[in-house]
Order: structure tokens, then C-alpha cells, then sequence
């Protein structure tokens, strides 16, 4: 793959790639039996802490902080090297290094860090996001999990779903609603919560895919002490909002799903030579590749402003929102391509089962961390300054707002 990196740039590729040849040697192909859940935790667990002990884990981020004051195309040159890999890796573990430490960075306080960021780093917890409801997901502020202070603790009830991974993780971020007096947005408090916690009961869902890998989490007199508040009480909204927008904006590098398109595409045989040779294949190819290079290079932009320390664009939703539907699209066409609809392995053709699976599971991610129509609201108003949709209950008690 032609990279057109710059001198330093290609130094620092050399650099890694010698690193994965020799710290990620017994993952450069599918395990022969499928992992299981618990066996894809723990390696992901310890290919966090190597990757941290080399100082690869959080690329961008200073030193002083744990990260390897690195640049943002070193980041992605990171990913694109790592991502020749078959990693054990997941929702535990971005969640803990994308999502939490960022948020605790910006509004917890230093202790706050200190005790969790070089814990997360190191594989030694991973996280899970408690943030969606029954009937609070889009709609993140009517969130009804409701925190009530008791002397030095918050005692927590409610019900959560959609958990990614909360069966397996070792602690939680958590929104709940501290307020229920004050409009909807202003009456939430943030939580970071220790899962193992009294109280906490985390049920997994099966899903189209065939696995269990997300829950509905129930809360009953769920114990938070206050050092475990994030931010101020009743400014949940804003910690919360870091979140989404580093979720929206956090690794989903999928150049080269096209380039493996074309070479489907060449190895596909029909009459009289190869898919390739059929005009309609090529211009479609053509189109999912620049689909997927626009998303590219808007996405190293944006991370270029947050390397500098900027706060999180609202533009990051055009990255979520075009990618998941470029990789649907990509995904449906390598079905299209493959004889058996990928839905089947063979012995010669090894993984082909997962094109299916793949095609799956993309279509719960043009949903999680915010589904399509939401991500195309939040470009009208945030980024275009379009007007807002109408709001009715925004400055409405949420204890008065109609069920
Ligand atoms: C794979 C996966 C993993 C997830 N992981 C987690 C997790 O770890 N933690 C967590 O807390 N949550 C998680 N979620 C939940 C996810 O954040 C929510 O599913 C998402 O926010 C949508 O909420 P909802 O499912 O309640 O749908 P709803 O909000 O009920 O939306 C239903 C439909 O209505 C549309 N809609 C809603 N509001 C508007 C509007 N104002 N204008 C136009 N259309 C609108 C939506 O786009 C959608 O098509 C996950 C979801 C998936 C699919």
C-alpha cells in the first residue's frame, strides 16, 4: 500500500512496523477457533499495557500525561500499521481510553486522572459507557437513572441498556439525573462507577450478529462515594457531550476495506475473465473509494485540532455518519462480489463467513454513539447554523415534562 509518507513519517512507520513484527507476531492472522468473549478481554487487556509500556497506547496525548506526545498522522500511522493485524481488541477498551480518560481529563479533577488513566493504560480496568435508557437515547437528555446524595455518597437507581461489553468491565461511566426539578439538560451529574459495586447487574442481549456482547444494565441502591463525581453537580450534560463527541470522532480507520474490494473483485471469476473486467464493477469500486478517501482526510483534520488540544468539532458527526455508511455500502458489495453471498467459509476460502457478519454488525453502528438522523440534526444546527429543531420541553421542568 503506497502511504506517500513525509521522511519523519516514514521513519516513524519503519519504527512501528519493526515494533508489531515483534510485540503483535502471534496475531498477524485469525486464531484458528474463534476467541471467546473472555479470552478477546484478556488479551485486549494486555496488548493495551504492551502497546503502553512502548508508549503507543495514547499517541497524541503529552507526556506528562501518559500519553507519547506524538503527532496526529503519527496516530494514524499507528492505526494503519496495528490494523494489519488481527488484534483482540474492543468497546472495553476504547471506551476506557477514547471516552473516559479524555472526559475525566478535561472536567475531573487531577487525582481523578492520576488514579484512573494509568490504570486504563495498562489494561488494568476496562470501561463501559452507561449512558442509554429505554426511553432516553437520541434523546440522551431525558435520562431517568436518578442520583440521590446521601452525606458523602450518591445512592443510584435506574436501568440502563444497550451496554456495550458492561458484563466484562470493571468500571463505568455513568450520566443520572441528580435534579429532577431543573430543566432536562441541567439537572444530570456524571459518575465514574466501580462495577463491581452492590447493586450493578448487567444482562446480556443477543443480537442479529448472534452474539451477546451488549447488556441492559439495572442500578438498585447502587452506592457512587462523591470522589467518584465528575464535574460539578448538575453539569452531567457538558462531560457527557465530551464523551459523544470523542466516541464520534475516536478510531474507525477503515481505508483499505476497498482495496480489499478490488482484490475480491479481481479474484471473483465470471465468464470470460474476472469481476474486475466489468465496467459497472470498476466504477462502483471507484466510488467507494473516493468515499472512503474524502472520509480520510476530513478525519485527519480533525484530528490535527485535537491533537493541538482543541475542544472536539461537532463536525466529527459527518465522520461517524459517512463512514458507517460508506463501510455498509462497502461491506453489502463485498455479498455481492463473493459467490455464496459471504455467507459460508470453505476450507479454501477461509473467514469468507464474516463478509455476512460484517454487513451485520455495521448496521448497529450507523446507530451506537448516535444514529443517522440525530448526526444529520447536530450538522444542520452545529456545523451548517441551520435553525434548531423545535425543543419544546428544553427549558421545562423535566419532573413536569408530560410521559
Ligand atoms: C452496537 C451498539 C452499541 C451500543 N453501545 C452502547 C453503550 O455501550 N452504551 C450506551 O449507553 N449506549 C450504547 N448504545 C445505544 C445507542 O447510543 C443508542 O441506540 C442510540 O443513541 C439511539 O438511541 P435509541 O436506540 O434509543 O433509538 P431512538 O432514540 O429511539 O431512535 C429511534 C429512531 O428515531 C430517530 N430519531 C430519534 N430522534 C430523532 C430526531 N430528533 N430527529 C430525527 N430522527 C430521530 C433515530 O435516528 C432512530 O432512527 C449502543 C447501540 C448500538 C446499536
Amino acid at each position: 500500500m503506497d502511504f506517500n509518507d513525509s521522511p519523519q513519517e516514514a521513519a516513524f512507520r519503519a519504527e512501528v512496523r519493526a515494533w508489531m513484527a515483534k510485540n503483535a507476531a502471534e496475531y498477524a492472522s485469525p486464531p484458528a477457533t474463534p476467541w471467546s468473549e473472555a479470552q478477546i478481554v484478556a488479551l485486549g487487556r494486555k496488548w493495551l499495557k504492551r502497546k503502553a509500556d512502548a508508549g503507543y497506547a495514547t499517541i497524541t496525548w503529552p507526556k506528562a500525561v501518559g500519553g507519547r506526545g506524538g503527532t496526529a498522522m503519527e496516530e494514524v500511522i499507528f492505526r494503519q500499521e496495528e490494523r494489519k493485524y488481527v488484534l483482540p481488541d474492543g468497546p472495553f477498551l476504547s471506551i476506557g481510553v477514547n471516552m473516559a480518560c479524555p472526559a475525566i481529563r478535561r472536567h475531573g479533577s487531577p487525582e481523578q486522572y492520576q488514579r484512573f488513566a494509568p490504570l486504563t493504560l495498562s489494561g488494568d480496568i476496562v470501561w463501559c459507557q452507561l449512558f442509554s435508557e429505554p426511553a432516553a437515547g437520541s434523546d440522551l437528555g431525558g435520562v431517568r437513572t436518578r442520583a440521590v446524595r446521601e452525606g458523602d455518597n450518591w445512592i443510584v437507581n435506574g436501568q440502563k441498556v444497550w451496554n456495550s461489553w458492561a458484563h466484562h468491565a470493571d468500571w463505568a461511566i455513568l450520566l443520572a439525573r441528580t435534579d429532577p426539578g431543573a430543566p432536562k439538560h441541567k439537572g444530570l451529574t456524571f459518575f465514574v462507577l466501580d462495577m463491581r459495586t452492590p447493586g450493578v447487574e448487567a444482562r446480556p442481549i443477543r443480537q442479529i450478529t448472534g452474539r451477546t456482547d451488549f447488556n441492559e444494565t439495572f442500578l438498585s441502591d447502587v452506592v457512587i462515594p462523591d470522589s467518584c463525581r465528575i464535574g460539578e453537580v448538575g453539569e452531567g450534560w457538558a462531560v457527557a457531550m465530551t464523551v459523544l463527541m470523542n466516541e464520534r470522532a475516536g478510531p474507525r480507520d477503515k481505508d483499505g476495506l476497498v482495496l480489499r474490494l478490488i482484490e475480491r473483485a479481481r479474484s471473483a471469476e465470471r465468464p470470460g475473465g474476472t469481476a474486475l473486467d466489468s465496467a459497472q464493477v470498476r466504477t462502483t469500486l471507484a466510488r467507494l473509494y473516493a468515499e472512503e478517501q474524502g472520509v480520510k482526510y476530513f478525519g485527519y483534520r480533525l484530528l490535527t485540532s485535537l491533537s493541538k488540544g482543541e475542544p472536539p468539532s461537532p463536525a466529527v458527526a459527518m465522520i461517524k455518519l459517512t463512514q458507517t455508511h460508506y463501510a455498509q455500502l462497502a461491506n453489502a458489495y463485498a455479498m455481492d462480489l463473493d459467490d455464496f453471498a459471504g455467507l459460508f467459509e470453505t476450507p479454501e476460502r477461509p473467514h469468507q463467513d464474516q463478509i455476512f457478519f460484517e454487513y451485520l454488525y455495521q448496521q448497529g453502528l450507523r446507530i451506537a454513539g448516535g444514529a443517522d438522523e440525530v448526526l444529520r440534526n447536530q450538522i444542520a444546527e452545529r456545523v451548517l447554523g441551520m435553525p434548531q429543531e423545535m425543543r419544546a420541553d428544553k427549558d421545562v421542568p423535566f419532573d413536569q415534562i408530560p410521559r
